[in-house]
């Protein structure tokens, strides 16, 4: 359904962009990852979804706090594959305190993650998708870009400020056959949220697994995680035809989470 579309997954290295990069390989989109890690893991990566789906795959190592960086990751992408057909902006960090406690290089730091980033890809990447005449913006935003959740200020007005900037790219690109969407996932077991339930269970003295079942029965209602499967599954449709009028939605998969 995506051969020959090529999709840049900011990110993906680990968690949810990683289940996105396979969900959109499965598709025959080429695929272009970016993270942090090991090289020689990143290198296996590479490897593995390239063979497993017989796509192209590539990697640029852009951090997502630098805009030159950015930049130099979007003409990376044009000068090799030709340009940005699908983009997800999807790189995201967490830290927890109460705001009268919260490091300010830990607030710029998620805005520019977190927020920033999805700016300038979507600034230097929008051109040649109206040139390619197909272009599917998607953010990973958060049910924190919907409610609020004590301890996340930074997070939470990064989330609700991706949700903002999703509507007005939508509206700015409603006459086009680009679409721009978010995606606004519940809890979902990936590195981010393992950091949170391990912290959780070392300041209550409690078990990891009791950690678990606490974080998603306090908000949760479905008592069960979001999948990174059922997240690139989500991704997959906001990019194909039937999708094409979906414009500017900040689309719930939370287990119910919002719903109360
Ligand atoms: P993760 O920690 O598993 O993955 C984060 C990815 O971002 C990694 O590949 C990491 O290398 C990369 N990254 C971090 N800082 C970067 C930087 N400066 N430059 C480039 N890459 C950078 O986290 P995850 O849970 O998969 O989160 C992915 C996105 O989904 C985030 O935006 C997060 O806010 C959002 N999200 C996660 C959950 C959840 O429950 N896990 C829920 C809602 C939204």
């Amino acid at each position: 359904m995506l051969k020959s579309k090529v999709a840049l997954i900011t990110g993906s290295t680990s968690g949810i962009g990683l289940g996105i990069a396979h969900s959109l390989a499965k598709q025959g989109a080429d695929i272009v990852l970016n993270g942090f890690g090991a090289i020689s893991e990143i290198e296996e990566l590479v490897d593995s979804l390239s063979m497993k789906y017989d796509v192209k795959v590539s990697y640029h190592p852009a951090n997502m706090a630098n805009p030159d960086e950015i930049k130099e990751m979007i003409s990376f992408v044009e000068t090799n594959l030709g340009g940005v057909d699908i983009l997800v902006n999807n790189a995201g960090i967490q830290h927890l305190a109460p705001i009268d406690e919260f490091p300010t290089e830990k607030w710029d730091a998620i805005i520019a993650i977190n927020l920033s980033s999805a700016f300038h890809t979507i600034r230097c990447a929008l051109p040649s998708m109206k040139s390619r005449g197909y272009g599917r913006i998607i953010n990973i935003a958060s049910v924190h870009g919907l409610v609020g959740s004590e301890h996340k200020s930074a997070y939470v007005a990064a989330k609700h400020g991706l949700v903002g900037l999703t509507k007005v790219v939508a509206l700015e690109t409603a006459r086009s056959p680009i679409t721009c969407n978010a995606i606004c996932p519940g809890w979902v077991l990936t590195p981010l949220v393992q950091d949170q339930i391990e912290l959780r269970a070392s300041n209550e003295s409690i078990s990891v697994e009791a950690a678990k079942d606490q974080l998603l029965s306090e908000k949760q209602p479905s008592a069960e995680f979001v999948t990174t499967e059922q997240l690139g599954s989500l991704v997959v449709f906001f990019c194909s035809e039937a999708a094409e009028q979906v414009r500017g939605v900040a689309w719930n998969m939370d287990g119910g989470w919002v719903a109360q």
